[in-house]
């Protein structure tokens, strides 16, 4: 047994110091980022947030709504859509504002060939989502679909740590996901005791990749767009997000309403209500690791991604970052142990 005495952080640990700037208004930022996948070789133009591959965020409503707003913005569509769906809107849209999801089940691979064998370039991006990312069957899973694949961007995860980064990154992955525990809707922690502190986590999984030549996507954890902000300036390349794109229009989901208020199940990928939905049920041998919540409905996703794209922009006013590539090298972090006044309210 070992202890590590280093202190790890979390979203809620630390502030962004300000810092001076020339910058007039948040207008004057961009955030968006151009990238070169190390692997695929494909050029990427957008902003980094992606709507989590959950069936009520990772939607082909949110991906229409992402594409007629113009938000530049990525969507990883969630598994469970049948072939016909998928290709409707790989036809209409084309894949450059989505990425296609995988787990490791036999079902998904066999959906996935027969996707490709009838439209063999239009995939141009793959999420291959795993609870655990330190298997070495998943490691073999990745270099497989690296080698079927040569030119398709793949994004892969979750760990938390940077010598599986780096194993991940050399094994094909353009992109490695990072997270285990942060979500709105996990149970992980409290299920097996496992986890890291999505900041640092962040933070060294960054350095892992970059040092490689690889990315990121920041997976989990954020509650409101300072926490966006703040994993981008941890060194996140992507950051995705569940909970906070939740409960809206674009959710494909039904509209509860009890005594006049209007309201959204959203639960975890790994929760009983999940599991029930698409495989019958949850497995003798595993317990559930998410759970389901209800939640206000929200309306129509446009205000929500003004608040998250507005806030992410006055991020980098504060700190003089002109483009979102600079906010991580123009970020000092401050350790705090309070982040918000609540005399009324924790809102
Ligand atoms: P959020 O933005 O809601 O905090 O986190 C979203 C992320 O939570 C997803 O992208 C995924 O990695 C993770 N997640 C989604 N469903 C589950 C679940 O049932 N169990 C666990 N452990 N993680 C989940």
């Amino acid at each position: 047994m070992r202890i590590e005495e280093d202190i790890k952080l979390d979203f809620k640990d630390v502030l962004i110091r300000p810092k001076r700037s020339t910058l007039r208004s948040r207008k004057d930022v961009d955030i968006t980022r151009s990238f070169t996948f190390k692997w695929s070789g494909r050029k990427y133009d957008g902003v980094p947030i992606i709507a989590a591959n959950m069936d009520s965020v990772g939607t082909i409503s949110m991906a229409q709504s992402f594409i007629k707003l113009k938000t530049g913005m990525s969507v990883a569509l969630h598994k469970h859509y049948h072939i016909d769906k998928l290709n409707e809107f790989y036809d209409k849209y084309g894949g450059q504002s989505v990425w296609y999801s995988i787990g490791m089940v036999k079902d998904d691979q066999e959906k996935l060939d027969s996707f490709v064998k009838e439209r063999p370039s239009v995939i141009e991006k793959l999420c291959v989502d795993v609870a655990n990312g330190y298997s070495e069957h998943f490691v073999d899973f990745v270099k497989s679909i690296r080698d079927k694949f040569p030119d398709i961007t793949i994004m892969a995860g979750n760990v938390v740590t940077g010598e599986m980064v780096e194993e991940l990154i050399l094994s094909g992955v353009d992109v490695v996901k990072v997270g285990i525990g942060p979500g709105s809707v996990c149970t992980t922690r409290k299920m097996t005791g496992v986890g890291y502190p999505q900041l640092s986590a962040i933070i060294e999984c960054a350095d892992a990749a970059h040092g490689l030549g690889g990315l990121i996507c920041a997976d989990g954890g954020c509650t409101v767009p300072g926490d966006i902000a703040k994993a981008f300036g941890a060194g996140a390349d992507f950051v995705m997000l569940g909970g906070m794109l939740a409960g809206h229009d674009q959710s494909e989901m039904e509209i509860i309403e009890e005594n006049g208020n209007k309201y959204m199940i959203f639960y975890g990928m790994s929760s009983d209500t999940a599991m029930k939905k698409h495989k019958g049920g949850v497995a003798g041998y595993r317990a559930s690791e998410g759970k389901t919540v209800k939640i206000a409905y929200r309306g129509d996703i446009s205000q929500t991604l003004q608040d998250i794209l507005g806030g992410v922009r006055s991020a980098c006013t504060y700190v003089g970052a002109t483009k979102l590539k600079e906010l991580s090298k123009r970020m000092t972090f401050i350790r705090v142990t309070q982040q918000i006044n609540t005399v009324f309210g924790n809102d």
